[in-house]
């Protein structure tokens, strides 16, 4: 028998697909294939008009055992005691939440009495509908909920038919999961220890699943399109999280140059954790602070465990997500006094809400314009709705008695927003002083982030007003060169090297460093050490970046001999072609700049 299976993967021929790569490192593993869309096999029953009742009360029934196995995942979740256990469980919530009276539910009931059919198919025709609707709206969180409602559907149609789900059958070690697309629930009954990697044909580098498998620790790849056709349970796979591949079947030389990339790859992962404590200093004596970016709360373990110095971006936006109702003050100051506390005496940078263009919109009832990236949204969206700002800044200002905060205004593009900003800011905390609510005095500094070319350009007027800088290189890239960031079409003339961007970072640094303030970059960029002496010969000494970069990025500074490089950085700073400017990059190799 396993000759045979031997010989019919010698027959196969290697295949390779390529998604978004959402994990470092290379799994090497057994497939094991998962189709959700099976679920979907259902069959339209026109029914009678005096059964509507009595389907609808089956679908409500369905709900709630639907809701009953949750429970039980959500318990498992909560066994597994870490970060993932506790961010599946916040998403297993929020399918509860969608299984009582939500508007999916609600869109079902009707569509039994209007169409006088099944609920399994009423089922499919609403999520189907929702769908269609989140997707024309062209924003990368709508997307993400096209997958939860997908799985709750999934989830109801399961609960509707007779058979009860098919236990989740033990993986063999070193398993590969490989699905359409794998939902944080589903994920909450696998192994971690048995799982080496997974790979999913849907799901943004945003969706749950890629959150869910950077906890987990594994190396993931989403988005690998038509990859299921090629791929059967038991194949030979290779995950490349680095690189967004996906290997079926690799041929012997294949698999023995991915060995290879393995073992050398977890070498430097254990060497890298020596690190931890090591201060970031170059081999000239530059200290550099380096800083971690935090979306997700459940994110502070691996901040603590990468030896950041603090949070350099607190994105405030996940206590606005899958909710119908926005957070009050109180439960606001519960999260952020969380992570305050967490911190213990690390500085903690609280961005203030950045709702729009590819960022959330519902909850705040935000109504994208004809061109949301250029429309209402960031700092000037909180300056629209007072009341929104002010319970934010109130919660951020009471945090900020318990611990080292700074404030930062997203999308800043003009001087009157950061005055308008301190304004209400003190005179919030003149108001909770009088109700004798402990805030901190002098209040915590306030910063701009430099993400519009505008905002670059007059650096030298924004730092006057501002406390700090932090450089979101990702909106600044998007800006300065007209490039959607989530537009595939375009992706290829994605380029923060282009030397408009990189003008702008310098002119930006050089401001700061003028007004004698301290800037940060906290774009993607500042977590690819390949660019770390780059922006350090910018004059750049604080970097903010996912927990999992600090450590790649602080061996990059211990090489590194900043006076060595500086005639190289002034020759890539007077480049204009880009291509010429990846090429000068690699010559500020460590080697090199130990010259
Ligand atoms: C940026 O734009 O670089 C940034 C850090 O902010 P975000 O990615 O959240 O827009
Ligand atoms: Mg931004």
């Amino acid at each position: 028998m396993a000759k045979g299976r031997k010989r019919a993967e010698s027959e196969k021929t290697e295949r390779v697909f390529v998604g978004s790569p959402v994990g470092d490192g290379i799994a090497i593993g057994i497939a094991r294939c998962q189709d959700s869309r099976a679920a979907f096999n259902v069959r339209e029953i026109t029914i009678p008009p005096t059964k509507v009742r009595s389907e609808q009360h089956r679908l409500l029934e369905a709900a709630a055992k639907a809701s009953g196995r949750l429970e039980k995942l959500h318990g498992q979740a909560t066994r597994m005691g870490n970060a993932a256990g506790e961010e599946l469980g916040y998403i297993i919530e929020a399918y509860q939440q969608m299984l009582s009276g939500s508007r999916l539910i609600r869109g079902v009931q009707r569509r039994i009495a209007s169409d006088n059919i099944n609920a399994e198919a009423a089922v499919l025709k609403e999520i189907g509908a929702m769908s269609e609707a989140f997707a024309s709206m062209d924003d990368a969180y709508l997307s993400a909920r096209i997958a939860d409602i997908r799985e709750v559907g999934r989830r109801l149609v399961e609960a509707l038919s007779a058979d009860a789900p098919k236990a989740s059958k033990a993986l063999p070690r070193n398993a590969i999961i490989i699905a359409d697309e794998l939902s944080p629930a589903d994920t909450a009954l696998l192994d971690p220890r048995q799982l080496a990697g997974m790979a999913t044909m849907f799901g943004g580098v945003e969706s749950h699943t890629a959150i869910v498998a950077r906890s987990l620790g594994i190396p993931a790849v989403v988005a690998a399109a038509n990859m299921m056709d090629g791929v059967q349970s038991g194949d030979t796979i290779i995950i490349d999280g680095s690189t967004g591949q996906v290997i079926v079947s690799p041929t012997e030389a294949t698999l023995k140059a991915y060995r290879h990339k393995q073992t050398t790859f977890l070498k430097a992962q254990k060497s890298l954790k020596k690190l931890k404590t090591v201060p970031a200093v170059t081999r000239d004596g530059f200290k550099i602070k380096l800083q971690a970016n935090v979306e997700l709360p459940t994110e502070l373990e691996s901040v603590l465990a990468s030896g950041a110095e603090g949070i350099g971006l607190f994105r405030s936006e996940f206590m606005f997500m899958n909710r119908a109702e926005l957070p009050g003050e109180d439960e606001q100051f519960e999260v952020l006094a969380q992570v305050v506390k967490t911190m213990a005496g690390r500085p903690v940078t609280i961005r203030t809400l950045d709702a729009g263009a590819d960022k959330l919109g519902d909850v705040v009832g935000l109504k994208p314009g004809p061109n949301p990236a250029l429309g209402l949204r960031a700092i000037r969206f909180s300056l629209s709705r007072r009341k929104l700002l002010m319970t934010q800044l109130s919660a951020i200002l009471r945090a900020s008695a318990l611990g080292p905060v700074r404030i930062l205004l997203p999308m800043v593009s003009s001087v009157e927003e950061i005055r308008e900003v301190r304004r209400i800011i003190g005179r919030l905390s003149a108001r909770l002083k009088a109700k004798g609510v402990k805030v901190p005095d002098p209040m915590p500094p306030i910063g701009a982030m430099i993400e519009i070319p505008g905002a670059a350009l007059t650096a030298d007027a924004l730092a006057a007003e501002s406390d700090f800088f932090a450089i979101g290189t990702n909106d600044l890239t998007q800006y300065t060169l007209a490039i959607d960031r989530t537009d595939e079409q375009v992706s290829y003339l994605y380029n923060p090297l282009h030397p408009a961007v990189l003008r702008l970072i310098q002119f930006s640094a050089e401001a700061a460093s003028a007004a004698g303030i301290p800037v940060s970059v906290c774009g993607e960029v500042a977590g690819d050490d390949r660019l770390t002496p780059l922006l350090l010969g910018f004059g750049i000494t604080e970097l903010s970046m996912a927990p999992a970069s600090v450590l790649k990025v602080k061996k990059r500074i211990l090489d590194l001999n900043l006076t060595a490089i500086t005639g190289r950085v002034r020759r890539i700073t007077a480049e204009s072609d880009p291509t010429r400017i990846r090429e000068l990059l690699d010559t500020l190799s460590p080697s090199d700049s130990r010259a």
